[in-house]
Order: C-alpha cells, then sequence, then structure tokens
C-alpha cells in the first residue's frame, strides 16, 4: 500500500520525454511507482491535469530572508521545491558578529532591501558556513535548499572593510580558501561570485568580490570544486572562465545573460563562446532568464541606473546634497553621454519609452519618452525633474531588458542555456520573478508555442538538476524524491505582481499568486499542510556531474 497515489494525470517526466496518461504513486516521501492500477491511503484524482517534478530554482537570494521565514514566501506557492541560494556571492555567512552590519549595509543595496528589515529580520545564528548550512538544516525550510558559498562574505570575514577597497594579498587568498574548501567539506553546492558593475553596495562601494583579480577568483574557485557561478561583468571573459572550467573540470553556471535591444548580439555571443567551450568538452552554461525584466523604482534608491560609471558621484550622497547632485547640469551631462554609447552589458540603456510613471501627482500611466515629447524637454531631464518636484517618492517602472521575444525565444532554445535569474529573495520592492517557472509552462509554452510542455519541463527540473549534481531530484521516476507539481496547462500562470506589507516590521515587498497550480508536494507532502518538509542538500547527497 503507498502513501499516496495521483491518478489519471498526464505525466511529464522532467527528462523531455512525450507526456503520458498514468497513475503515480508515493511512499516514505519517495516515487514509488507510475503504472496503471495502484492503490494508496490517499488519492488525489488529478482529472487529466499536468504532473511534473517540482521546479528547481537555481537563482536565489534567500540567504536571509530564510533566517526568519522558514516558507521562503511567495517560491513554493509558484511550484518551486527546490531553491540554490547564496548567488552572486551575497551570502549572509560566514560574518563575524563585528561584521553584521557591513554585510547587512551592502545587501541593502544590492538586494533592495531596506536596512531596518535585515535587522528586525535576520537571525544571527551562526558565524561560519557550516554553522549556517546547520542552522538551515535544524530549523527546516518549506523546499529543498542548496547552498553556495559567497565570495563577498568570505573576502569581509578575512579583509573586513578592505574587502571594498583593495585586491587581496597572497595570504589573505590563502585563509580565503580554506574557508570556501571548510564550507564545501559541509555540504555547500559550489562557489559564487560576481564581477558585475550593477553589484554596489552601501555608498556605491562596489561589491566585496568586484575588487577581486582574476587570479583570486580563480584560485578559490579551483579550490573549492562543485559548481561554480559567476554573474559577469563584461569585462570577464568566458576564456577566463573556461580555463576554470578546464583546471576544474567543474560546471560553470555563467550569469546574468540578458538580451539587451540596443546591443542585441551581445547575448549571442556569449553563448556561442559559451558552446565553443562545451565543444571542447567543458561544462559551460549560460543562465538566461524567461522574463522581460522590468523593475519598479524612485529615485530614493534608483538601481536601475546605479550601475552608470556617470551616476557614481550621486552614490555615497544623501539628503539634500543628493537632491542638488540630480539637479547638477554637468551631472546629467555625463548620463547623456554615457547612454548614447553602446555597452555590452548594462541594465539601462536610455529607453525611454520603455520608462513609465507608475506612482505620480501629474503623470500617471504616462512614458517619459511621452512626456518629453508632449513638453519639448530631454527624457533624463523630464524623469529627474518629477522625481524632484515630488520629493523623489515618484515610482517609475523601467523595463529594461530582455523584452525583445524573438530574441529570448532563440536564447531559450540555445544547447548551452539555462533557465535562471528568479533573483527570488531579493531586489523586493523592485520585480519579482519568483513565478519564472509557471510563466515559462503558461507564456512561452502556450501563448507562444516556443517550447513543447514536456521540453519546458525538462528545463525546469531535470537541466538544472543535471548541472548541479542533485541526485534524484528533477525527475519523476521511482526511486527519485516526490517532489512534485499538478497544474493545469491550459490555465496555469503566474498572477500580477501585487504589493504586500508583511516583511520584518511591516516592509513591503512585491509578490505574485500562483494561477492554474492544483497541488505541490516536496518530499511528498502536500506543501498547501504548512509542513516544513524541504531539506538542506548537502554535497553527500550529491554525485558528480
Ligand atoms: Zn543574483
Amino acid at each position: 500500500m503507498h502513501d499516496l497515489v495521483i491518478r489519471n494525470a498526464l505525466l511529464l517526466d522532467g527528462r523531455g520525454s512525450p507526456p503520458v496518461h498514468a497513475n503515480l504513486a508515493v511512499k516514505d516521501g519517495i516515487i514509488s511507482a507510475i503504472g496503471k492500477s495502484l492503490t494508496g491511503r490517499e488519492v488525489v484524482d488529478a482529472d487529466g491535469l499536468a504532473l511534473m517534478p517540482g521546479i528547481i530554482d537555481n537563482h536565489t537570494h534567500y540567504d536571509a530572508q530564510i533566517t526568519w521565514d522558514r516558507q521562503l514566501a511567495p517560491s513554493p506557492a509558484l511550484g518551486v521545491t527546490t531553491a540554490i541560494i547564496g548567488n552572486c556571492g551575497f551570502t549572509i555567512a560566514p560574518c563575524r558578529p563585528a561584521d553584521r552590519e557591513l554585510v547587512m549595509r551592502n545587501l541593502t543595496q544590492v538586494e533592495g532591501m531596506s536596512l531596518e528589515v535585515l535587522r528586525t529580520g535576520i537571525r544571527w545564528e551562526f558565524e561560519s558556513v557550516p554553522q549556517y548550512l546547520g542552522m538551515l538544516e535544524r530549523g527546516g525550510a518549506a523546499v529543498n535548499i542548496a547552498a553556495f558559498v559567497g565570495h563577498s562574505a568570505v573576502r569581509t570575514y578575512v579583509m573586513g572593510e578592505a574587502a571594498t577597497e583593495r585586491v587581496a594579498t597572497d595570504s589573505e587568498i590563502a585563509s580565503m580558501k580554506e574557508i570556501v574548501v571548510d564550507g564545501m567539506k559541509a555540504g555547500a553546492i559550489g562557489f559564487s561570485t560576481s564581477t558585475s558593475p550593477a553589484h554596489n553596495g552601501e555608498g556605491g562601494k562596489p561589491m566585496p568580490s568586484r575588487l577581486a583579480e582574476m587570479s583570486e577568483i580563480q584560485a578559490l574557485a579551483e579550490a573549492a570544486g562543485g559548481v561554480f557561478m559567476l554573474t559577469k561583468g563584461g569585462h570577464t571573459s568566458i576564456s577566463s572562465l573556461e580555463e576554470i572550467a578546464r583546471n576544474s573540470g567543474r560546471p560553470v553556471v555563467i550569469a546574468a545573460l540578458l538580451h539587451n535591444s540596443t546591443n542585441p548580439d551581445s547575448v549571442f555571443k556569449d553563448l556561442r563562446a559559451i558552446e565553443d567551450a562545451n565543444r571542447r568538452g567543458r561544462k559551460l552554461v549560460g543562465a538566461i532568464s524567461c522574463c522581460p525584466l522590468s523593475m519598479d523604482f524612485t529615485l530614493h534608491s534608483p538601481y536601475v541606473i546605479e550601475g552608470l560609471e556617470s551616476w557614481k558621484p550621486a552614490l555615497p550622497l544623501k539628503g539634500e546634497a543628493f537632491k542638488n547632485k540630480l539637479r547638477d547640469r554637468d551631472f546629467r551631462e555625463g548620463i547623456r553621454a554615457e547612454l548614447s554609447k553602446p555597452a555590452h552589458f548594462r541594465l539601462f540603456n536610455g529607453e525611454w519609452s520603455k520608462v513609465e510613471v507608475v506612482e505620480s501627482k501629474r503623470f500617471e500611466g504616462k512614458t517619459i519618452d511621452a512626456i518629453a515629447r508632449e513638453t519639448g524637454k530631454d527624457p533624463l531631464d523630464v524623469m529627474l525633474d518629477l522625481a524632484l518636484d515630488e520629493d523623489l517618492d515618484t515610482v517609475f517602472n523601467a523595463m529594461l531588458l530582455n523584452s525583445d521575444e524573438e530574441a529570448v525565444g532563440r536564447m531559450l532554445k540555445h544547447p548551452s542555456s539555462m533557465v535562471s535569474l528568479s533573483d527570488a529573495g531579493a531586489h523586493l520592492t523592485f520585480f519579482n520573478d519568483a513565478g519564472f517557472g509557471l510563466h515559462l509552462l503558461g507564456h512561452w509554452v502556450r501563448r507562444l508555442g516556443v517550447l513543447s510542455l514536456e521540453e519546458a519541463a525538462r528545463k525546469l527540473t531535470s537541466q538544472p538538476a543535471g548541472v548541479f549534481g542533485i541526485e534524484r531530484r528533477g525527475a519523476l521516476a521511482p526511486g527519485y524524491h516526490a517532489d512534485l507539481l499538478l497544474f493545469d496547462p491550459a490555465k496555469v500562470d503566474r498572477g500580477p505582481k501585487r504589493r504586500v506589507h508583511d516583511l520584518p516590521g511591516g516592509h513591503p515587498r512585491l509578490t505574485t499568486d500562483a494561477i492554474g497550480v492544483h497541488g505541490v508536494w516536496v518530499n511528498g507532502a502536500r506543501l498547501e499542510q504548512g509542513k516544513l518538509r524541504g531539506k538542506l542538500l548537502r554535497a553527500g547527497d550529491r554525485k558528480s556531474p
């Protein structure tokens, strides 16, 4: 007798096989049988709905949130049953008590969380990476968790404030190596870092990993083993990453490959270089997104433009000094000059027709471009003057990248790409792509027909499981863990984003509801029952890919 039988389901096995109608049985959290006549203590009639393995979200930033919210809202309700945390090097372990404020202040800027949320929310019951992993395991979580050792936290631990100021000495690199190796021994999934100019800490200081020379990154990534994950600045070459892959023999995940309409071939060049490296026997994968990158922002914290070189003088300023800088004509000229030149990777590229006024006393619902034409003013002046008039409270939305569906469709079909970049747990007031998997199934499969249902299911499950060496998950097969998603292919989607005020201290975040999801099971337990059935996936649970 099985514990659970899901009858009459359209099974998508996660490996890309054509869908079949069958029953699936679960016993002790494991898929125990797939077949015709199965009996179980609990029977769910799927009534022809689709059943696939739970989604593996390989790019999240739940490192802080998980200490106060073991449910990891909103990911599980959106079909995610495994979340990989610690991407881009932004972890909160290791961290000495004396450095907590520094680490939180850095995250505030780069992850778009208020300092008060982090101060109120984070439960600092750890100092080292092994202690952090132990805390995750003791407390449980709604979904399975695998964690990176994050470069920026390791660098801060070894170098203190100097981590954001200079290159490391050989002995500092040796100390970092030890911490990374200890974290890996304790079960971390790999090592993550960022060289992206969009990643700045408080006051516009670059995140610590950005001060590292390539030799430091190489030394740490190769010492770590596991998966090496990097969010790449334009100056970091694919060939330098291939070298790490060659020396370590390990997979390298290269983020964030987003399509830029003002430099449309750039992302395809990266994907081609990745594919070429794979032909030479490497395991490189380009982390792409299936969602258009759009962000809400105010000039209080304009993440969208903070990566611009010309914005730098404004970064450390506050209050009136900041406003005066925004009024400054030379400052504005500098931004215009920078935006007029093409860039390899840049969040905002001067596409003013894609910047909309969302909350304002005067121009709600209009684009900056339209207002500029109406008033005969320059678009940058329109945005800054409007914000200055409204004490910087005006809310804008910018459609930044990945909005060209023909191009994104080609990226999705590329043999060296992996669907990724939800950034769940970060940028909480800017955007929310935690429902990326449902978007892939609803938009790219049903609405556009770019992918078949079984291929989309594969991209969300067995493909990332393979890259990260996550064993016995990501497929529907006897002996696999029963992480399951039951949904209606005719309705599945993510709902519109909405604002809720449920962060520590009542602070706001954006969230999304699932559409067409009929059930999510983690290790055989139905999510709707609120149990914390997720496991910490330590290195021992993973085979080497
Ligand atoms: Zn990230």
